[in-house]
């Protein structure tokens, strides 16, 4: 077999389910928002016999595909948000999205396996992945090998600085009906506070005055929020249209 095309051998074991509808917003890493999700397995991986023992693990590496870029190809060079969208990259010392092959890959928290109604679905939390990635593979985190306390982060040694966010008394009480009618969403505010403390908006509308109304969907709502002051205000939830 050549060395530089197998792509045939390549196919999903797993999709994941998270909140997150759109790209926009989403955390640019894992572990920055302890939102829970859920790996669902497919086809023939639909099987206890592959998870059999995961979770005497903690952690887990997803290894997916960047689906919802494949079809925008790759670029040699990207600007990464981190240096505020004016200086270049190489697509390889960079964590971006647009790159060949469109993989990606991420630590997330493994809480447990559930099998029901003949489906086997793994809980996890702390996914930067939108809602239905395809999951090529999943292996077990390994502390030992994995996590280098004196490795160098380059552009991101630090987490990414939050910024405050605030709620409307129509927002909140948005919320927390929201949460009184769906059973498994717990933490909204939670959620919706962790997502935009993480300030998701392009690094060149951060330098200025930004009198943006900006909208970000979560589990089948659209959040509508603002900057006023340097400080994120979200406004009211409104139901999406998808
Ligand atoms: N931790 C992974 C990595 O380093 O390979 C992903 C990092 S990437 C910068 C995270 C961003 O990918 C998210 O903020 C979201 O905008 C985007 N994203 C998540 N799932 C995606 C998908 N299935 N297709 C395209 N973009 C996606």
């Amino acid at each position: 077999m050549s060395t530089s095309s197998f792509s045939n051998l390549i196919s999903a074991v797993a999709i994941c389910r998270t909140p997150y509808k759109q790209k926009f917003g989403i955390p640019r890493q894992p572990g920055l928002v302890d939102t829970k999700g859920y790996i669902e397995l497919v086809g023939e991986f639909n099987n206890i016999d592959c998870v059999r023992g995961i979770e005497q693990y903690s952690h887990l590496w997803l290894v997916f595909s960047f689906h919802e870029n494949l079809a925008q190809g790759w670029k040699t060079t990207v600007r990464p948000p981190r240096l505020g969208g004016n200086e270049k990259l190489g697509v390889f010392a960079t964590r971006a999205t647009f790159r060949p092959n469109g993989l990606g890959q991420s630590v997330v928290k493994l809480h447990r396996v559930i099998q029901q109604d003949g489906k086997i679905r793994l809980e996890i939390s702390g996914m930067d992945l939108v809602d239905k990635t395809p999951i090529i593979d999943i292996k077990p985190y390994i502390p030992f090998s994995d996590a280098i306390s004196d490795a160098k982060g380059g552009m991101a040694q630090e987490k990414p600085e939050l910024i405050s966010v605030e709620f409307s008394e129509q927002a909140l009480i948005q919320i927390s009906q929201y949460e009184a009618k769906h059973e498994h969403v717990d933490q909204f505010k939670q959620l919706i506070e962790g997502v935009l403390s993480q300030d998701p908006r392009p690094a060149y509308k951060k330098a200025k005055v930004d009198p943006k109304l900006y909208q970000l969907a979560l589990y089948d709502r659209d959040i509508f929020w603002r900057v006023i002051d340097n400080i994120i205000v979200v406004e009211q939830l409104v139901s999406s249209k998808v």
